[in-house]
């Protein structure tokens, strides 16, 4: 299962924000971006066929096949139409009706056409004629959106070409003396333990899968990235203690397994698309770099259940230190039946929520802000979380919303949790 969204036509969703009030006089909020890079210039947000990768019911990865592949590593490269894969042809039909194209949409009084020519050089439907795809194809080219397509139309097809994709075998639980270091990437695979990784291809893979468990991750993690040095706001370092005092428990059990939980950490991932499809042992990866913590997980929003599935499971006790719930309610309707709040067991993600771009996110933020609990908050891309930003201060400045930051957000796109399809990047103010 693929599909799109057209972020420029006010699609429905936004998010953003945070803030803490540890008391009264302090609030402070945080932002966070994630980026589909490679589809930026058609504002257009593509999911992977994760579902057709791995099964959300096993606790372990499986490989697409251990038979022989359907495509070779010199064949990875179709035009989406002409695909040997179904939903990569269901893809180019889906940004067909949701796409834009770019030259329709930098003219004025014209009718905005969908994007049904396909680049010869990235494969993806681009352009709504061969006309404005000539007009526009030195842009396209010298922005690097083509070469960026490119990538990902050989990555969907190598997902799908049935290697034997060694990547995907995880590792479990981290020795309790083993320090992981989460500066970057390849810091994290290698004091993580994952398999060694040689070429960018399969990287990129991995960190698209694990972008959002890990970006969770390196927040919360005593040994994250992010410190009173690196973006972290006073008041931002004092939500995070707050968090980690339940996080990182003074007292804990030698056994694991006869731990009781005495406090769970309720994560909230409001308008929830991709990362709520997830296969539920991806978000493992998140729980094994908290050996003593235990994790709620709540997908909110219309988007969080594919097709409003009614069999689609709606809570889930993965494991006994990791919990999920599925809601399609919108976050305003659903705030009550999750109260009450505590700042110090409860924290908020918005991934790339829109908030500039609608209004149908105020109600949400307000309920956010009554909380006192840390909001963290992505982009697509550093222009998509600047506007966010700006959206969320104008209303600051009117006196809409009280906040502070709780990290700024990073001006240079050096962030350390890049993939592919998604950068997650804390913007600077
Ligand atoms: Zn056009
Ligand atoms: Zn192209």
């Amino acid at each position: 299962m693929s599909f799109f969204k057209c972020r420029v036509l006010n699609i429905s969703r936004l998010n953003r924000l945070n803030k803490i009030f540890l008391n009264s006089s302090m609030i402070v909020r945080h932002n966070f971006l994630v980026r589909n890079n490679f589809n930026t210039r058609l504002n257009i947000r593509t999911y992977i066929s994760l579902k057709s990768i791995f099964s959300r019911q096993n606790s372990t990865l499986k490989p697409i096949s251990i038979t022989k592949p359907i495509l070779s590593q010199d064949n990875l490269f179709h035009s989406l139409s002409e695909s040997p894969f179904e939903d990569l042809r269901h893809r180019y039909k889906q940004i067909c009706v949701y796409g834009s194209c770019p030259v329709c949409l930098s003219q004025d009084n014209e009718v905005k056409n969908k994007p049904k020519y396909e680049c010869p050089d990235c494969g993806y439907p681009t352009h709504c004629s061969l006309e404005h795809y000539l007009q526009d194809k030195e842009q396209h080219k010298n922005s690097g959106t083509c070469s960026m397509l490119r990538l990902a139309n050989e990555d969907e097809h190598d997902l799908r070409s049935g290697r034997t994709m060694i990547e995907f075998d995880f590792p479990s639980s981290q020795p309790l003396d083993e320090q992981v270091n989460m500066l970057n990437w390849d810091l994290f695979f290698y004091t993580r333990g994952f398999p060694s990784m040689d070429n960018d291809r399969s990287v990129r893979h991995v960190s698209k899968l694990l972008t959002y468990p890990i970006t969770i991750a390196s927040i919360l993690h005593e040994y994250g990235p992010y410190n009173i040095k690196n973006r972290l706001t006073d008041e931002g370092l004092k939500s995070l203690t707050a968090l980690r005092t339940i996080i990182y428990p003074k007292i804990i059990s030698h056994d694991i397994k006869t731990q009781k939980p005495t406090e769970i950490i309720r994560i909230f991932v409001l308008g929830a698309r991709a990362e709520s499809l997830l296969p539920l042992h991806i978000y493992s990866q998140l729980s094994y770099l908290f050996p003593f913590t235990y994790f709620h997980i709540y997908f909110i929003g219309p988007e969080s259940i594919p097709g409003n599935n009614k069999k689609f499971p709606t809570h889930s006790n993965y494991t006994p230190q990791l919990s999920f719930t599925w809601t399609t309610s919108f976050y305003h309707d659903y705030h009550d039946s999750l109260t009450p709040f505590d700042p110090y067991t409860d924290v908020f993600f918005l991934f790339s929520p829109g908030i500039s771009q609608t209004n149908t996110w105020h109600d949400t933020i307000i309920k956010l802000l009554q909380t006192k609990c840390a909001i963290f908050i992505t982009g697509f891309d550093q222009e998509d979380l600047h506007s966010e930003v700006s959206a969320i201060e104008e209303k600051g400045e009117k006196g809409e919303y009280e906040l502070d930051w709780l990290l700024r957000p990073e001006e240079k796109k050096n962030q350390p949790y890049l993939a592919t399809a998604c950068v997650h990047t804390i913007l600077s103010q």
